[in-house]
């Protein structure tokens, strides 16, 4: 019998935990399909990828990489960790618990460096077109070898598309955006905050990216940081030189104009407005529409395509829970395909069960229950795989800490350390405060 043929869109944290699975099912002995992973970037990590590129990369695709210079973990590490890989198992010593993009990059890079699935990555090959063949019962992808310069077609029996949805970014439009006498720029193209140094930044947004944004430009010596809320303010007890405003309503010249009649001189606009799930290369009847949420439309067990169950999606989430929810789906994806797991035949329980989880979101808007509901989510899928189970409540609890430290002092929230829920290990209060830490490269990061 010829093996199943597996590809994997994307070798972000998703994809590679995909691959982890798959790698971990043979380690034990069993045989697994053909997996092949087409990534568009010329290296493995996603998002975590870093570029100093916005725009358009080497190849003409649009850069990937959403992330900044100066980005640290914008939650505990310990609400991450990956069960069967710890923090200290890489680094050879327990660390501090808000990790910058360099030192999560290389945890993330040492689990499948260890795993040796590279040579399952085909990189500078994105992915154009699927298609479903009914008679076939299988997939036909068309990928672009970008070394080659050359399109070709190969066929799969599951296609598993983990390529991420923070990166095509949502961009409104404001009057006077065309004639302000400065740059206005998405949080997709923000790399530096020093570009920002002795300016007043005026920030649309009111999540993670605005806060985090703003918190940076503050850190590298913006003059002054104005957020704008549609809804609601974010409500932390900021430094005296930020402010939170109303919805803008324009723009004219350098000033901007906010609902509640205040206007304000600004140099720049950074527009923290969110990101779409975007999939060019899927057509109507495999591509997801979902809202950014934490049951994901159409997605039964939030990874099984309802509309063609050979079809999975990883990581489609609104997320509190990151890297190990990934494994929870990723194992559990894995089990599916090898059958070790049975989906149902009819879509009307597929849809049945997204009607359920959608339901339970719903119930409540308070945090402390969404960030349970996920803790919920990942310790269901853990418990029909062999995937190594951990205190998901533990985690939970950090996260719940973390909360409290940023209500407490939103520029000092970094400064906090938690438990590993993995090796139980306290982590250190890291050397130095985050806001003056200015170099934030791996080997400072990681001296004692
Ligand atoms: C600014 C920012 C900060 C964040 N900070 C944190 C944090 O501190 N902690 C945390 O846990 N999470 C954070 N996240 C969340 C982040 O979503 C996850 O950590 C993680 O990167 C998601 O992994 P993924 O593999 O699902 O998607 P991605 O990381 O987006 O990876 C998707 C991959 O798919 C590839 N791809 C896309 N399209 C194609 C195609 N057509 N063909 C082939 N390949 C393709 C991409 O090149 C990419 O490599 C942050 C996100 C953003 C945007």
């Amino acid at each position: 019998m010829t093996k199943k043929r597996i590809a994997i869109i994307g070798a972000g944290p998703s994809g590679l935990a995909q691959m982890r699975a798959f790698q971990s099912a043979a380690n034990k002995g069993e045989e697994i399909p053909e997996i092949v992973c087409f990534e568009k970037q010329d290296n493995w990590g996603g998002l975590w990828n870093y570029t100093w590129r916005t725009g358009l990369d080497e190849n003409g695709e649009p850069v990937h990489c959403s992330m900044y210079r100066y980005l640290w973990s914008n939650g505990p590490k310990e609400g991450l960790e990956f069960a069967d890989y710890s923090f200290e198992e890489h680094f050879g010593k327990q660390i501090a618990s808000y990790p910058p993009r360099a030192v999560l990059f290389d945890y993330i890079k040492g689990r499948v460096e260890k795993a040796d699935v590279r040579k399952w990555i085909r990189f500078n090959s994105p992915i154009r077109w699927v298609e479903y063949n009914e008679d076939a019962g299988n997939f036909t992808v068309t990928v672009h070898d970008h070394a080659k310069d050359s399109t070709y077609k190969e066929d799969f029996d599951h296609v598993i598309c983990a390529s991420g949805h923070f990166s095509t970014p949502n961009v409104p439009f404001y009057p006077g955006f065309d004639s302000f006498n400065g740059r206005v720029l998405h949080a997709h193209d923000f790399r530096d905050a020093r570009e920002f140094k002795g300016k007043d930044i005026l920030i649309l947004g009111a999540s993670y990216s605005a806060e985090d944004i703003g918190s940076q430009c503050w850190k590298y010596g913006a003059k002054s940081i104005t957020t704008s809320y549609r809804s609601a303010p974010m409500g932390f007890n900021w430094p005296d030189n930020w402010d939170e405003v109303p919805a803008l309503e324009a723009v004219k010249g350098n000033t901007a104009f906010f609902a509640d009649g205040t206007q304000k001189e600004v140099d720049a606009i950074i527009l923290c407005t969110g990101y779409k799930h975007f999939f060019s290369f899927l057509p109507d009847d495999l591509r997801l529409k979902t809202a950014n949420r934490l049951a994901a439309a159409d997605l039964y067990k939030g990874v099984v395509f309802a509309h063609n169950p050979k079809m999975f999606y990883l990581g489609m989430q609104d997320q509190w829970f990151t890297f190990n929810m990934f494994d929870a789906q990723a194992w559990w994806v894995r089990d599916a395909i090898m059958g070790k797991i049975e989906i149902p035949s009819d879509k009307a329980t597929l849809l049945a069960d997204v009607k359920e989880r959608e339901e339970r979101e719903e119930a409540s808007d308070d945090v402390k229950y969404a960030i349970k509901y996920q803790g919920d989510y990942v310790l269901e899928l853990i418990e029909e795989t062999d995937y190594p189970t951990f205190d998901v409540a533990g985690a939970c609890q950090a996260f719940y800490e973390w909360k409290g430290h940023k209500a407490e002092d939103i520029m000092a929230f970094r400064n906090h350390s938690y438990k590993s829920v993995i090796t139980g290990t306290m982590a250190p209060i890291h050397h130095t405060p985050w806001k003056d830490a200015l170099d934030d490269s791996l080997e400072v990061y990681l001296q004692n």
